[in-house]
């Protein structure tokens, strides 16, 4: 792990963030991750790109040169010795006493590289739909990861690998992935406005279909049209390109929030099973 400018094992002492840390008090701060493959981050140069983004989007000043930020993360991999391994990073607003509005002290960097292992075998995943509840700035990859998380589990409590969220009756995108619908040799996908993260991964394949000469349209896919789709599959720097095989529906009506306290999530798997079996 690296805290601000130190590198140290990720469970040694040294590797804890100040209680007033604005990251630990608000979530005031952005992050990334890249996957590392055979020792070499993918497709960081997009990835800086985008902190790059997602700090200017908050008002943080970016701490470091790309130059700078591609040297620790080769340090990092390095001395974490894992060929195969995501590096996590994080730039929030600095250590400060409580209060709102921005203090006048340094961002503070933290970095976590852990070796990754393969999931055990290529599968499908099954994405249980749910209100997209999060703010109208999904574009900055903010640490704020609330409504995702709750998603997130209650995908797992309704037996789902990943939550489709959906807006207005469009589906946005994954808790942490996005969403790619195939229908009639078209590759559709929601545009990169406010309401996704422009996800690495997404502009990667957005790059292969455009090379292979498969037509792309950037618009959102209507959740009432699920039904309609070829094929539908996930992207993310850890998901990479992921099938998915089932769909579940959620009842529009139902808040998602409360029910968390609940032994298994009341009215979250449609009562007519699966909206969409692919
Ligand atoms: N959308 C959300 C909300 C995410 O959190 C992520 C990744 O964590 C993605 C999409 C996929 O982005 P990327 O391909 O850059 O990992």
């Amino acid at each position: 792990a690296y805290v601000n400018g130190v590198f140290v094992a990720a469970d040694a002492d040294g590797a804890v963030v100040p209680l007033e840390d604005r990251g630990h008090l608000f979530g005031d701060g952005v992050y990334e991750v890249v996957r590392v493959y055979g020792g070499r981050p993918f497709l960081l140069a997009w990835h800086l790109e985008r902190l790059a983004h997602s700090l200017a989007a908050i008002g943080l000043a970016n701490p470091h040169s790309d130059a700078e930020w591609t040297s620790l993360i080769e340090q990092a991999v390095a001395q974490s010795g894992a060929a195969e391994a995501t590096v996590y990073w994080q730039v929030t607003r600095g250590t400060a006493p409580r209060a709102h509005t921005f203090p006048d002290v340094q961002p503070a960097v933290t970095m976590v590289v852990r070796p990754w292992t393969a999931p055990p075998a290529p599968r499908a995943a099954t994405l249980l739909c749910l209100p997209d509840e999060r703010w109208a700035n999904a574009w900055v990859k903010s640490i704020n990861l609330l409504p995702n998380v709750i998603a997130k589990e209650n995908a797992r409590r309704a037996g789902a690998d990943e939550a489709l969220l959906v807006r207005s009756g469009a589906i946005t995108e994954g808790a942490a992935s996005n969403l790619f619908v195939v229908h009639q040799g078209v590759l559709y996908t929601h545009p990169a406005n406010r309401y996704i993260l422009a996800g690495i991964t997404r502009r990667f394949v957005l790059g292969l279909a455009h090379d292979l000469g498969i037509p792309v349209r950037e618009v959102a896919w209507p959740l009432a049209e699920l039904a309609a789709a070829d094929e539908v599959f996930l992207t993310g720097t850890t998901t990479e390109v992921l099938a998915v095989d089932r769909i579940l529906a959620y009842e529009a009506d139902l808040p998602s929030l409360h029910q968390l306290g609940e032994e298994r999530p009341r009215g979250l798997v449609g009562r007519d099973g699966p909206l969409v079996t692919l």
